[in-house]
């Protein structure tokens, strides 16, 4: 294709195809030229969700007979002259582009009478022509009628949505538009229907309210801070208005509405462990600085800005929100004790701990905010310190021993593993790994540990150390009895236990494990319910299962109870010999030792990512 000068209509085609995405775009243009003109009402009516009519009006200054026609040719604006305009945009439109585009892909009338004119004009445009001015009786103000959007590009008429959508979207923008806007009347209508008709002369707080609706708008807490040349004011939601999308979140820079990145973050992390993770805060900000500090002349849409101290916007947003939820006393009526009745119950969490008392929950706004005030660093460090201080009591019995009978392996395995380790309900060992917290049932862990070293020894030594006993222990038997002790008799030898049949109706135990015997075992109880199990599962005695089993029975007796108290020492040397056991994060019988939270379910739990 040789090379050629677009036509004047392509151009602003493809102008409009930046700016005018939808109709909502329409309307955005045709309002802000309103408002530019320094409209006190503005009134917008639509038809087929602006597919077939956008149409606005304004009473604003109006445009004088001689310029109708240049306000309609790309490029001509009464808003900048100079670059050094640019850099201080105080306007919503700039571009000269808006009514040169709208007309391109439509048909225009444009109808206006300038302050002090006598009378108004009127002119009809479509495509790249555009008919001759008439004269018209009118008030002053402008009215623009925008119909059959996309007529002449089949391919953007496509893709606009059905009716009911294009208005969702005309509603929300004019939304947005007017809450930006307090001392401007804004009216709505869809067809005959009229969605809203905000009066003129409205504080922001009045508009909020009338945009937000009165059953929320009492969920809403003021804050405004000014720091270093950037100004905040606004409304943020009580947590329990979060919703699933940011459509209720109203953020403006120098009263244009934005999407901008960094200051939704800055208002989600304001919100952290308040709302859901996936949920968005309700809230309406007015971010004001100086035109030179931000560059609002990123996008045609001018929907993205750019600001020159970014991070400081974003901390003062997060600090001046969050400080104002958190300082709330957000539902007066909550009480601690018992359960909790709120009239902003939206979230709830169930932070109810095993066991018989009840523990608080956090049902309401309130007690999510108490909680965050709880988490002080000083008194988590409290805690902290306390048990520093045990372990450090201990040490120095430690070191006491150490010198006393020269064994430091002992405590050398107990001082690392020892920081943080705590022991509850005489029951449970809670520590920490890189991964979060670790709770490890002492029983079920140190049978592991037992059946380990046990299991280890016979491979080594083929039997385990055992203790002869001074008299026989009497066991009374029947036949049966006594020639299932003659068939574990080897698998018996192996972990230490001496017995045989003395009489027809006696086993004589002569010598017993001593692991057991230290831990006070009754051999009687214990072989008897050794005999049981092999009668039952039919054991023979080279069965690598049999072993098995009985070392389990062995670990379990041997080791340490739920209910025992340890000294710190012996926590230190269980957490520490765990690292080095196989298989330690299940006990012989499959049951697990340890249970992990991990940062990251903690997180979730508390809501804060
Ligand atoms: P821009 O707003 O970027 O200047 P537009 O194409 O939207 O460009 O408008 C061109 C010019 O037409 C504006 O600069 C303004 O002078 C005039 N104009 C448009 N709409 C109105 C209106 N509603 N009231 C008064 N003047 C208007
Ligand atoms: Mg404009």
């Amino acid at each position: 294709m040789p090379i050629a000068k677009l036509s004047p209509l392509l151009v602003n085609q493809i102008a409009a195809g930046e700016v005018i995405e939808r109709p909502a775009s329409v309307v955005k243009e045709l309002v802000d030229n309103a408002l530019d003109a320094g409209a006190t009402r503005i009134d917008v009516q639509i038809a087929e969700g602006g597919r077939d009519l956008v149409r606005v009006a304004d009473d604003g200054a109006g445009i004088g007979l001689d310029e109708m026609e240049l306000a309609l040719t790309p490029h001509a604006t009464s808003k900048i002259a100079t670059a050094d305009d640019l850099a201080a945009i105080q306007t919503m439109g700039f571009r000269g582009e808006a009514l040169a585009s709208i007309m391109s892909v439509s048909r225009m009338r444009l109808a206006s009478r300038a302050r002090g004119a006598e009378a108004g004009g009127v002119i009809e445009a479509s495509g790249d022509r555009i008919g001759s001015l008439a004269p018209i009786g009118s008030a002053v103000g402008t009215v623009v009628e925008v119909r059959n959007l996309f007529f002449n590009t089949p391919a953007r008429r496509k893709f606009m949505r059905g009716a009911s959508t294009e208005f969702g979207h005309i509603n929300d923008m004019l939304r947005r538009l007017a809450m930006a806007h307090p001392s401007v009347g804004f009216k709505l209508t869809h067809q005959t229907r009229v969605t809203f008709d905000l009066p003129p002369g409205q504080t922001p707080a009045q508009r909020c309210m009338a945009l937000l609706g009165d059953d929320v708008a009492e969920a809403m807490l003021e804050f405004d801070s000014d720091e270093r040349g950037i100004k905040l004011w606004g409304m943020a939601g009580l947590p329990s208005l979060a919703r699933a999308t940011a459509k209720y979140q109203y953020v403006y820079v120098n009263g244009r509405p934005v999407r901008d990145r960094n200051i939704m973050h800055a208002i989600k992390e304001a919100y952290r462990g308040l709302i859901e993770p996936s949920a968005q805060p309700m809230i309406v900000l007015f971010v004001t600085m100086q035109p030179r500090e931000v560059d609002v002349n990123v996008h045609p849409t001018k929907s993205e800005v750019r600001f020159a101290d970014a991070n400081a916007v974003h901390g003062q947003v997060l600090a001046t929100v969050r400080q104002r939820l958190l300082a709330t006393d957000l539902v007066p009526q909550a009480r601690l004790a018992g359960g909790f009745k709120s009239s902003f119950s939206a979230s709830s969490v169930d932070l109810t701990a095993a066991g018989e008392q009840p523990q608080p929950q956090i049902e309401s706004t309130r007690d999510f905010v108490d909680y965050f005030k709880r988490m002080d660093p000083t008194q988590k460090g409290f805690i902290y310190q306390q048990v520093k201080q045990e372990m450090a009591d201990d040490r120095e019995d430690d070191q006491a021993d150490e010198q006393r009978d020269d064994e430091p392996a002992l405590t050398e395995s107990i001082r690392p593993s020892a920081q943080s380790i705590l022991q509850v309900h005489n029951s449970y060992i809670v520590t920490q790994d890189e991964h979060g917290i670790v709770i490890i049932d002492q029983h079920a862990l140190h049978e592991r540990m037992m059946f380990e070293t046990l299991y280890d020894r016979i491979c080594k030594h083929g039997a385990l150390e055992s203790q002869r006993l001074i008299t026989p222990v009497i066991i009374d038997a029947t036949a049966g009895r006594i020639a299932t002790l003659e068939q574990v008799q080897p698998l018996l030898a192996k972990i230490g236990i001496e017995a045989e049949a003395m009489g027809p109706n006696t086993i004589g135990v002569h010598a017993f494990a001593t692991l057991l015997f230290d831990r006070g075992v009754d051999p009687v109880e214990f072989i008897e319910a050794l005999l049981d199990r092999a009668e039952e599962q039919q054991y023979s005695p080279s069965d690598e299962a049999a072993l098995h089993e009985v070392l389990d029975m062995m670990s379990c007796k041997a080791a340490v109870k739920a209910g025992d108290s340890l000294r710190p020492e012996e926590l230190g040397e269980l957490l520490a010999r765990r690292d080095q056991i196989e298989r330690a994060s299940n006990c012989p019988h499959g049951r697990p030792t340890t249970v992990r939270l991990s940062l990251r379910d903690l997180e979730k739990h508390f809501k804060r990512s």
